[in-house]
């Protein structure tokens, strides 16, 4: 039986870490620094790739211009993923990413399948002690559709109509080229717990991917309640993924301060909730009174922000 998600890989083709050490940290400072430059922008790029202008100086503008929200700074550079061993379930999902982003994927046209193993079966089958033998059968049913789609073809069927027999199951490839900015933003949904567990898992190999070449932007990609601040998941109203507080929960507490409920004190001391700094500074959180909620544990931007496992 084919592994759970074991075929699932994602290899950051282009860049390399040299191109990325070398020109983009220059290129997002040269787009940030010239909307507060009278220089020229090749004055600026010049600076800025020859190192006159130190790394840590260009990373603390970026960082300031990210934290503002002025995301088109960060659509100057790209990535370009080769994905494999995914399902058609994943890639119904990632493709409907649209901003940023270009996809090419294996045709089931154009390509006979001789293969009968690509698929994946998912752990929650191959691992669960199932009643009725259903792990078999769902096996068998995948088993018996790749064999009707071998006749098929035999029968000289158009591959781009035996293909209709296909599951969900069925693996496939793309290239995937994304901007940073997207790549931000589709990282926010996709390494949310929230998230379809394959998916989620092609990001945080992505994220791997990125951290690889450039650990700091690499510590941008993170579950969107990380950047937020809170969590805007419906479904997790019950706070049983505590990266961040429900906004239910955030706003009730602001609720109590702004009616007099919660008073102002010196601490406790809280990390700060900002993503973008290499180091949570703590601040304090003026207020206090029996509406406050209990404090969570918090997650700062890392490899492992995200991984519920671990947070
Ligand atoms: C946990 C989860 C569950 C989901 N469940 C479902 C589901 O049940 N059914 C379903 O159909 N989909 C579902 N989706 C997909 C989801 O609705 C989006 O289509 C998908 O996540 C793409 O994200 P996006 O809309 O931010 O688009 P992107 O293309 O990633 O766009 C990025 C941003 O650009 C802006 N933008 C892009 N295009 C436009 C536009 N045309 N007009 C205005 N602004 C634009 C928006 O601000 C957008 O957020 C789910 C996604 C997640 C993460």
């Amino acid at each position: 039986m084919p592994a759970a998600s074991t075929d699932l890989s994602a290899r950051l083709i282009f860049p390399t870490k040299e191109i990325v050490e070398e020109y983009y940290l220059p290129i997002i400072y040269t787009a940030c620094r010239t909307c507060y430059s009278e220089q020229v922008p090749e004055q600026i790029w010049d600076k800025a790739v020859s190192r006159q202008v130190a790394d840590e100086k260009q990373q603390n503008l970026v960082r300031k211009v990210m934290e503002s929200g002025h995301g088109s700074t960060i659509e100057h550079v790209n990535f370009t993923f080769a994905i494999s061993g995914v399902t058609r379930t994943l890639s119904h999902q990632l493709v409907r990413h649209r901003a940023g982003t270009a996809f090419d994927q294996q045709s089931q046209r154009y390509v006979s399948f001789k293969k009968r193993d690509n698929y994946t079966v998912p752990e929650s089958i191959t691992k669960g002690e199932l009643p009725d033998d259903l792990a078999g059968r769902f096996q068998q049913a995948i088993d018996d559709n790749l064999e009707l789609y071998g006749q098929l073809l035999q029968a000289e069927v158009p591959a781009e109509d035996a293909r209709f027999i296909f599951p969900n199951a069925m693996q496939t490839n793309l290239i995937m080229t994304v901007n940073l900015r997207q790549l931000i933003h589709m990282s926010g949904l996709r390494l949310c717990t929230m998230a379809q567990w394959e998916i989620r898992q092609l990001f945080k190999q992505i994220r791997h991917e990125i951290f690889r070449v450039s650990p700091f932007f690499g510590s941008f990609l993170a579950p969107k309640c990380v950047a937020l601040g809170y969590c805007d998941e419906m479904g997790n109203r019950d706070e049983h993924c505590r990266i961040r507080p429900h906004r239910d929960n955030v706003m009730a507490v602001w609720e109590a301060y702004r009616g007099g409920r919660l008073s102002e004190t010196d601490g406790p001391v809280v990390a700060e909730t900002s993503p973008f700094r290499p180091r949570p500074r703590r601040v304090p959180l003026p207020v206090t009174g029996d509406d406050v909620v209990p404090e969570r544990p918090v997650a700062v931007a890392s490899e492992s922000a995200g991984d519920a496992d671990r947070v």
